[in-house]
This record gives C-alpha cells, sequence and structure tokens, in this order.
C-alpha cells in the first residue's frame, strides 16, 4: 500500500547515510561512477572500495574504518600486494572484508536503483558481466545461494542488463534486510486533520514526482474507476485551490474532504474508522482450519469471466478481457491438474480449443466460449450471465460431499481483467464485504427456467454470519494470493491491492459473482488495467500468464498448508 513511499524514503535514508558516512571519513575522490563512497566494480563481479592513502595511513586503521575491526589489516595488505602504505597511493579492499554498514553504503551506490520492496531486495542488474553467483555472494555472503536466487526468479541462469534479479528476505545479510525497517520507519503522520470554513479536512503535502491522480486520489480515497478518479480530482482541486493539476508544487498542501478518505486514513476516533477496524478484527478470527498436503481433498471452481458473445473489457491494443482470463484459468487448471491433487471444475468451456493454454502474445478473439449450465449459455446478456454462474456454482457446491463443505474444501476464483484509470497499473484482488452482500439470489423466467441449475437451486440464501465467515476466509486467502503475486514478481496495484467493494460513482457493490455464490472462500482477480499499457505488454506475455498461474497455485498450497494461527 505504501510501498512507493517506502522505496523514495529508502533512497532517501540511503543518500543522508551516504553523505553522513562521506562526511565522516572524509572519503578522497574516486575515478569510479561513484561521487562520495570510492567503490569500483571490474567485469561486473568483483567489487573493491579505493581507500586513497593519506600520510599517517596504516593498513591497521584502514582496516579498522572500512572492515569494523583492526584485525583484517594482514588480508587487506596481501589483496594489495604486500605492498608498503604510501601517501596518495591507493588502497584496495575487497567486498567480502568490508563491515555490513560499508557493505550497504557500496552497494547503493554502485547499483542506485536497487531497493528493498515487498520483503525482497530488488537488484537491478546494471554492468556486463554480473552473474547470479556474485550477487549471491553481494547480497548473501555465499555464491552457495545462487541456485536458490536462480529459481526463486525462475531464471535460466543469463542476466540482461537492467532485468532485475530479487533476492529474498530470508536469505538477505542483515544489513539488507535492516535497511527495510530504516526506509519504513515513519517520519510523522501522512495526513494531518484540519478544519476551515468549508469544513474538516486531511491535509498531504504532495511530494517530488507524485501526482494527484494516483498518489492521492487513488491511495487515499480509493477511487480507481476513470470517472471516479476524474471526479475526486475535481472536488479536491476546488477544495485546495489548485489550478493546473499538472504543475503542483513539491510540498503543496492538498486538501481532501475527510468524506473522500478510505475508512482506514481517518483519525483512531471516526466512527467509521473504528467500524472498520473492529470487523477486520472479527474476521481475523475466520482462519483456514484444514490442512492437506499437495491439495488433495481440495476443489477449486474456476470462473474465467466473460466469453461467448461478451468480450467484457477491450484493451489498449484490442485485446479482450474474455481471451486473457480465459488463458489464465486454463494455466491454472493445468497446474493443479498436473502438480497438485485437487479437484477442479471450470464454469466455461471453448467449443474449439478446449482448455488448451495459449502460447502467443495475441489471443485471437472468438465466440467459442460457453457457459456450462443446462443447457449451456452463449452470455449474451452479462448480467444474466453473472447470475447463472452463480447458480451454476451453487449447482456444484451442492453436488459435493457434505463433509467438503463443512471443511471449508472449496474455492471459487474468478478471472478478470479490468478497466481502470489508465495511469494505474497490476493486479486487484476483490473478496466479498459481508455487509454488502445481499442475502438472496432468485431469479424467475425465461432463460432462468430453462436452466437446471437454478430450477435445482432458487433461491440462493447465505446468513449473515455465513457471510462474514466468508469474508473472513476470503481475506485470508487474498492476502496469502497477494504475497505470492509478488513473489513472482507480478505487478499489483499499488494502493489496496486488496478491496471489499467496487465503488463506482456513489455505489457500492459487491461483484455478484461473489456476491451470491454460495462457496465460503472466493475471489475475483483483475489481473492487470487493460487501460494501462504496460499492463498490456505484460499480459501478452505468455509467461507472465504463467506466472500469475502458477502464484495462485502458490497461495491455494499455502492456505491449506499452514496451521491456523
Ligand atoms: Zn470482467
Amino acid at each position: 500500500m505504501v510501498l512507493g513511499l517506502v522505496n523514495r524514503k529508502g533512497r532517501l535514508i540511503a543518500l543522508l547515510l551516504l553523505a553522513f558516512c562521506a562526511g565522516l571519513a572524509c572519503l578522497g575522490r574516486s575515478s569510479s561512477r561513484s561521487t562520495s563512497i570510492p567503490a569500483k566494480i571490474s567485469r561486473g563481479r568483483s567489487i573493491c572500495v579505493e581507500h586513497r592513502a593519506r600520510s599517517g595511513d596504516s593498513y591497521t586503521l584502514i582496516s579498522r574504518r572500512w572492515t569494523s575491526s583492526g584485525d583484517n589489516w594482514r588480508a587487506i595488505k596481501r589483496y594489495n600486494g604486500n605492498r608498503r602504505l604510501l601517501a596518495g597511493s591507493v588502497c584496495r579492499i575487497p567486498y567480502n572484508l568490508l563491515s555490513p554498514k560499508a557493505k550497504y553504503l557500496v552497494i547503493v551506490n554502485l547499483f542506485p536503483s536497487d531497493k528493498y520492496v515487498g520483503g525482497q531486495w530488488s537488484h537491478k542488474v546494471t554492468y556486463k558481466g554480473e552473474t547470479v553467483s556474485s550477487i549471491a555472494k553481494w547480497f548473501t555472503g555465499t555464491s552457495r545461494n545462487a541456485s536458490k536466487i536462480l529459481s526463486h526468479n525462475h531464471l535460466r541462469g543469463v542476466l540482461h542488463l537492467g532485468s532485475r534479479v530479487r533476492i529474498p528476505s530470508r536469505l538477505l545479510l542483515a544489513v539488507f534486510r535492516t535497511s527495510r525497517a530504516r526506509s519504513s520507519k515513519p517520519s510523522g503522520p501522512l495526513l494531518r486533520f484540519k478544519q476551515d470554513k468549508k469544513g474538516r479536512y486531511a491535509s498531504y503535502r504532495l511530494k517530488k514526482g507524485e501526482a494527484l491522480y494516483t498518489n492521492v486520489v487513488a491511495r487515499f480515497t480509493g477511487r480507481i474507476s476513470h470517472d471516479d478518479v476524474m471526479d475526486a480530482v475535481k472536488r479536491i482541486k476546488m477544495r485546495s485551490g489548485i489550478r493546473d493539476v499538472k504543475r503542483i508544487p513539491e510540498g503543496f498542501e492538498v486538501k481532501i474532504p475527510v468524506g473522500l478518505l478510505l475508512p482506514r486514513y481517518l483519525l483512531k476516533s471516526d466512527p467509521r474508522r473504528s467500524a472498520y477496524e473492529a470487523s477486520l478484527k472479527q474476521l481475523s478470527r475466520y482462519r483456514n482450519v484444514f490442512l492437506s498436503r499437495d491439495l488433495e481433498g481440495v476443489y477449486v471452481i474456476l470462473d474465467p469471466g466473460h466469453g461467448g458473445s461478451d468480450p467484457g473489457a477491450i484493451g489498449r491494443r484490442g485485446m479482450r478481457e474474455d481471451e486473457y482470463a480465459y488463458d489464465i484459468a486454463c494455466r491454472i487448471r493445468r497446474l493443479l491438474r498436473s502438480r497438485t491433487r485437487a479437484k477442479v471444475y471450470m464454469t466455461t468451456w471453448d467449443k474449439k480449443s478446449g482448455y488448451r493454454v495459449r502460447d502467443s502474445r495475441w489471443l485471437r478473439p472468438d465466440k467459442n466460449e460457453v457457459l456450462l449450465t443446462t443447457p449451456r449459455y452463449h452470455n449474451r446478456d452479462a448480467t444474466v450471465s453473472a447470475n447463472l454462474r452463480c447458480f451454476l456454482v451453487a449447482s456444484i457446491y451442492k453436488s459435493l460431499p457434505s463433509s467438503v463443505r463443512k471443511d471449508n474444501r472449496v474455492v471459487f476464483t474468478s478471472v478478470h481483467a479490468d478497466s481502470l484509470y489508465p495511469e494505474l497499473s497490476g493486479a486487484t484482488i476483490y473478496i466479498p464485504d459481508a455487509h454488502l452482500s445481499r442475502t438472496s439470489l432468485d431469479r424467475k423466467g425465461g432463460v432462468y427456467d430453462r436452466t437446471k441449475e437454478v430450477r435445482s437451486c432458487r433461491p440462493i440464501k447465505t446468513t449473515y454470519w455465513q457471510r462474514v465467515r466468508s469474508e473472513g476466509y476470503s481475506r485470508y486467502l487474498s492476502s496469502e494470493l497477494l504475497d505470492a503475486l509478488k513473489r513472482r514478481n507480478v505487478a499489483t496495484l499499488p494502493y489496496n491491492p486488496v478491496r471489499d467493494r467496487v465503488t463506482r460513482g456513489r455505489r457500492e457493490y459487491v461483484p455478484a459473482v461473489i456476491r451470491h455464490n454460495p462457496v465460503p472462500t472466493k475471489l475475483l482477480l483483475e489481473v492487470a488495467n487493460l487501460q494501462n499499457s504496460s499492463d498490456c505488454q505484460r499480459l501478452m506475455s505468455p509467461d507472465y500468464r504463467e506466472r500469475i498461474a502458477s502464484a495462485y497455485v502458490d497461495a491455494l498450497r499455502r492456505y491449506y498448508g499452514r496451521k491456523s494461527r
């Protein structure tokens, strides 16, 4: 949620530290690209500090300054060919001898794009000749971790300049892990609450590079659809006296009307915030208790969004939501069937390609998908289709043994791609808010009367407590999914990627497929924003779609593989 901020702050603190250290050590000028730490990298592989000796310097003094112990002087002397130390000569200290703090400073100096983000170190391959083994040595202290880093990144071994290599927190040297603590320490409240003659507002000071649309509106108000973002920007603009949203100076006070804020950003004393926190606390009691190895005994119902006559959202290059959602669902199905013992149900089916995964960037639109009700439905009407999906899921759920339902061994997931404000990118996970989900779904006449699943399952009823339990379970799975997506380098919405409702205009609602269906653990995954060009680029990559599918399977494994806390 605050990742953007954490990075910037991390960088700032690193720079401050750097300046501090440089001042402290009064280090000489360096021949490398660094300005304050005389660090040097050669052949992309070996890093050392080049210390220019001054009169009075000794190997012991240098050892103390750079390695936090005087005892390394012999090793440093050997590294420098046992040369005598003369004023003005360069003394090299190899990276492995450096103190943790010096290691950290050398790294952020040589690799200014590196950052600690999402529970891992993200290293940008900056020099020709970098290898996974040298990266493992720098960040984890031993090249033996190279294979773990390779598999964590799904890499084969060749590194491309500009690509990123993620090093999970558990492997990192402590200093790279604690840089996270350093960077996420809050520097004061994010928002200050004030009052003027127009009423109460939250005051936010815009930071360098931040935009009103994303860094204020999407973050603090939760609005992400194009019209809602524009509407909120208009209100904030008027309230704050902003003339040109593109030219807001750094540090400008943005006034956000309190009514626009998400509950989590309100003051602790605000009833909306306390209601929100009380409900989170209540929900956290619902943890999955059924444990399973390889998902044995688990039933997964996958629902690829839209299809048939309904293409769903249409992306920037004419990409159709239904085709990409269907491909990802097929990939999840394939992984579950080949790598786990879970039983998989699909709600739709492509008459021509079946459940075959498509390894091309461009997924040609067709109208072959049908909803697997009896008789089949071609999605002529999107609302009818959503209702029919609920009845179809209800009938699958009803057909399962009662022990399966009792143990919470069924998971429902609908796969979609969104159409949001174009500057926003990444996946969003929707779960059903217990209070916003209606009590029953009943439909009569026409197609409903003709459909067997509707006749046998109507009305679909849930009690309030079932819905609370459902939100709790779904929230738990959604946090596993969010972590898994991040681990697989799948982009997620920067602010509030897990949402319990859709906000459109003044309306707030839970998407129909997860509102009415009776499965307790259910999610709607919006894999990307089809209005954002980077998201479209990513989604076109078959490898990216496979990573989304793998992340989903990882999340299920964790959901059913962990003891309840
Ligand atoms: Zn959709």
